[in-house]
C-alpha cells in the first residue's frame, strides 16, 4: 500500500486572495495556463492576476487551452514559457487547463527534450505547479494525471509521468458560472471517479475512505441536478458539496487510477465530440452490472442512495439523456481498450469483447 497525496489544499471562499502568499514561495515568474473565455467571465483570472500583481510576481498569460488539450497546444505554451524564463505554472479552469499545465511544466523543466518524453515512462523533474479548479469534475487539482489529445492516434491518452501539484486553491463560487449541461457533465465525471476508484483492482481502505465520503456527498445532492432546468441557480451548499465530492474523487483516483468507463470514453470524445464526463458516465450502469462482486456494487448504490442498478440508470438517463454513435466507432473503441493493458489491469476480472458488449447493453449508448 502506498499513500501519497502531496498537494497542499486550501478550500475556501476567496481562496486565491486569501492564500496568495503561498504563490510567492513557488518561483519567480509564473505562466497562467487557462482556457479562452471562462476564466475571464467567472472572475477567477482577475482574482489571480490581482494576487500576482500585488505580490510583484511577473507572469505570462497563456489562454489558448482548448477542451481536451492537444499535444500541439502544450508545445506552443512550452515554447513561450522557455523563451520567457518561466519557473512555475498555474493551471486555471477545468480539467483541460489544469492537465495542460502539468504537461507544460514537465516539458519546460526538461527542455529541449522532445514532447514524446511525455509518453516515455521515466522519472523526470517538473517545475512547481498550482492548480485552481473552476469545474467540479476532474479533481485534477490533486491528481498526478494529465490526459492529452493525440491527433496522430485519434484519441486521448494520459502522459506516462506523475505530476503532483504543489498547491490547490479551491473556491466553489466559480461553479456558479457553469451552464446546466457543463455542471452535469463535470459532476458525473467526479461520480465516475468515485465509482471507478471504489470498484478497482487497486482499491484498499484508504482510497475507500475518500470514495465513500464522496459518494455520500454526491448522493445527498443528486436531486438538485434533476431540477436544473427549473432552478438554474443553486444554493451555495450545493456547489460547495459538489466541489468537495470532486476533490475527494481526485484523491481516490490518485490511489487507484480510473477503470473501464474512462478507457471507453476517450475515442467517443475524440471522434464524436461527446464531453468527457458524459462520455464516461453513460457506461457506469453497465460497469456496475459486469462487476462480479455485487456486494461491493450494492455498497456503492447504497452510499449514493439508489436501490438498484436500474434506478441508477434511470437517474443518469434523466440528467444526461442517451448517446447514439455508429456501430463501427463502438467496435473501434472496444478494440483500442482491449489493446490497453494499463487500463484493463484496473478491473479485477478478465476483460474480453463480451465484457465490453455487456457494458454497452446496460449503458446509455445506442448504436446505429
Ligand atoms: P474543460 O474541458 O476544462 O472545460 C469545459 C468547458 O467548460 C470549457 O468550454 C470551459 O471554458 C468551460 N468552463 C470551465 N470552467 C467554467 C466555469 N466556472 N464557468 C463556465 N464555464 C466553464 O472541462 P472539465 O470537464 O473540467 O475537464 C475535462 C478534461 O479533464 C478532459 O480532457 C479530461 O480527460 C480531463 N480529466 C483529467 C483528470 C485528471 O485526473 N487529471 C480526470 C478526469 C478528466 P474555457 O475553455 O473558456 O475555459
Ligand atoms: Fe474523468
Amino acid at each position: 500500500m502506498e499513500l501519497f497525496i502531496p498537494t497542499k489544499i486550501h478550500f475556501a471562499n476567496h481562496a486565491i486572495s486569501l492564500y496568495k502568499e503561498e504563490l510567492a514561495r513557488l518561483g519567480s515568474k509564473a505562466m497562467i495556463v487557462t482556457g479562452r473565455t471562462s476564466s475571464k467571465k467567472n472572475g477567477s483570472l482577475k482574482e489571480l492576476t490581482d494576487a500576482l500583481t500585488s505580490l510583484s510576481i511577473p507572469f505570462l498569460l497563456f489562454d489558448e487551452v482548448e477542451e481536451n488539450p492537444s499535444l500541439e497546444t502544450i508545445e506552443r505554451a512550452v515554447g513561450l514559457a522557455v523563451e520567457e524564463g518561466v519557473d512555475f505554472f498555474i493551471g486555471l479552469g477545468g480539467g483541460s487547463p489544469m492537465d495542460a499545465a502539468k504537461a507544460i511544466s514537465l516539458l519546460c523543466k526538461n527542455h529541449p527534450l522532445e514532447s514524446q518524453i511525455l509518453f516515455t515512462p521515466k522519472e523526470l523533474a517538473y517545475y512547481p505547479l498550482v492548480e485552481i479548479p473552476t469545474t467540479s469534475g476532474t479533481g485534477s487539482e490533486v491528481t498526478p494525471y494529465s490526459i492529452l489529445t493525440l491527433h496522430a492516434k485519434r484519441t486521448k491518452q494520459g502522459i506516462s509521468h506523475k505530476v503532483y501539484p504543489a498547491l490547490a486553491l479551491v473556491d466553489y463560487k466559480f461553479l456558479k458560472f457553469t451552464s446546466a449541461n457543463q455542471l452535469i457533465s463535470t459532476c458525473v465525471d467526479a461520480l465516475a471517479h468515485l465509482v471507478e476508484s471504489y470498484l478497482n483492482s487497486n482499491s484498499n481502505v484508504y482510497n475507500e475512505l475518500y470514495a465513500k465520503e464522496g459518494l455520500s456527498i454526491w448522493g445527498g445532492l443528486k436531486e438538485h441536478l434533476l431540477s436544473l432546468e427549473q432552478e438554474p441557480i443553486l444554493e451555495d451548499f450545493i456547489y460547495e458539496g459538489f466541489m468537495h465530492a470532486s476533490l475527494l474523487a481526485g484523491m481516490a483516483i490518485t490511489h487507484t487510477q480510473t477503470s473501464l468507463p474512462h478507457g471507453l470514453s476517450y475515442p467517443l470524445t475524440y471522434e464524436a465530440g461527446i464531453s468527457h464526463g458524459k462520455a464516461v458516465a453513460i457506461f457506469l450502469p453497465g460497469y456496475l452490472k459486469v462487476f462480479q462482486n455485487q456486494k461491493r456494487v450494492k455498497q456503492v448504490l447504497s452510499f449514493l442512495g439508489f436501490s438498484s442498478i436500474e434506478d441508477f440508470c434511470k437517474y443518469l438517463e434523466a440528467i444526461l439523456g442517451r448517446v447514439n454513435i455508429a456501430t463501427s466507432l463502438w467496435e473501434e473503441d472496444c478494440r483500442m481498450l482491449l489493446e490497453n493493458p494499463a487500463k484493463l489491469k484496473n478491473f479485477p476480472y478478465p476483460v474480453d469483447s463480451s465484457t465490453l458488449q455487456n457494458i454497452q447493453n446496460f449503458s446509455l449508448l445506442d448504436l446505429s
